[in-house]
């Protein structure tokens, strides 16, 4: 039977790098994504002519309904959902917390933590044997943010992903006795399209001097560890964040 797994935001940076990555170990992978439909069908473009199997499947994570969709079509293209990258994230434009809007925080909060926790229940009630699953795996994105905080950049997407870190110990309690390991990834400064989107398209290598390791990471490095943690070398490993920061 194929290990079927669930990459949110894998049209692009670090989904997409785990998605390729993940692939060529024999997951068969549903690649997610908003909007950017091309980059997507191009991710499962490569997997398949490298003789993987991957579908896209299109969902805004802040919307339950979309969600709900989106994991009907994993069951019935795929099968049975065996694990789950919660990756897809946004950050902001740089404020203050004394600037932010109630809009603002209500987007950051609903996808990034939302979005993730609505994932997360979709594919507990696949996995978990006290729903008939076969157990399975799950791992979140959060940030050195969420140890950093992010001031004068972006303070609630810090937070959001402080909420992930939270989420992802209690989560990993609750079901571990069901077959399910869940953990986090902490990437640090990471050479993706994230920075542009917040409107710092060079904030990764502006900072790059303050690493330990004086340079970004990039999306294959972060991937490395998130396929780690998704396979059976970390059967033991659960309710943990690893850090890939270059020491930051
Ligand atoms: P990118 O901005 O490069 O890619 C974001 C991905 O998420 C895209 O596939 C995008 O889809 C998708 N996405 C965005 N919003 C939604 C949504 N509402 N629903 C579904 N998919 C969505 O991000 P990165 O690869 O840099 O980041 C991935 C994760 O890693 C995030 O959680 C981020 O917070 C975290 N991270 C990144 C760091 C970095 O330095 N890059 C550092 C620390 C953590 P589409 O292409 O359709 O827009």
């Amino acid at each position: 039977m194929d290990q079927v797994l669930l990459i949110t935001g894998a049209s692009r940076g670090i989904g997409a790098a785990t998605a390729l990555q993940a692939a060529r170990r024999g997951w068969a992978v549903a690649v997610n994504y908003a909007s950017n439909s091309l980059a997507a069908d191009e991710v499962v473009r490569s997997i398949r002519a490298a003789g993987g199997t991957a579908i896209t499947v299109q969902a805004d994570v802040g919307d339950e309904a979309q969600v709900i969709a989106m994991f009907e079509k994993v069951d019935a293209k795929l099968g049975r959902l065996t694990a789950l990258v919660n990756n897809a994230g946004v950050v902001d434009m740089q404020a203050r917390v004394d600037q932010m809007s109630v809009a603002r925080l209500e987007r950051m909060l609903r996808i990034n933590v939302i979005g993730s926790f609505v994932c997360a229940r979709e594919a507990v009630r696949r996995m978990s044997t006290q729903h008939g699953g076969s157990g399975g795996v799950i791992v979140n994105l959060s940030s050195a943010a969420a140890r950093l905080g992010s001031p004068g950049q972006y303070v609630d997407y810090a937070a959001s992903k402080g909420a992930i870190e939270s989420f992802t110990v209690g989560l990993a309690k609750e079901v571990a006795g069901e077959g399910i390991r869940v953990n986090a990834v902490r990437p640090g400064l990471i050479d993706t399209e994230i920075h542009a989107s917040g409107g710092l398209p060079d904030r990764a290598f502006q900072l790059a001097a303050t690493v330990p390791m004086k340079r970004t990471g990039s999306a294959d490095e972060v991937a490395n560890a998130i396929v780690w943690l998704l396979s059976p070398e970390a059967s033991y490993v659960t309710g943990t964040a690893l850090d890939v920061t270059g020491g930051r």
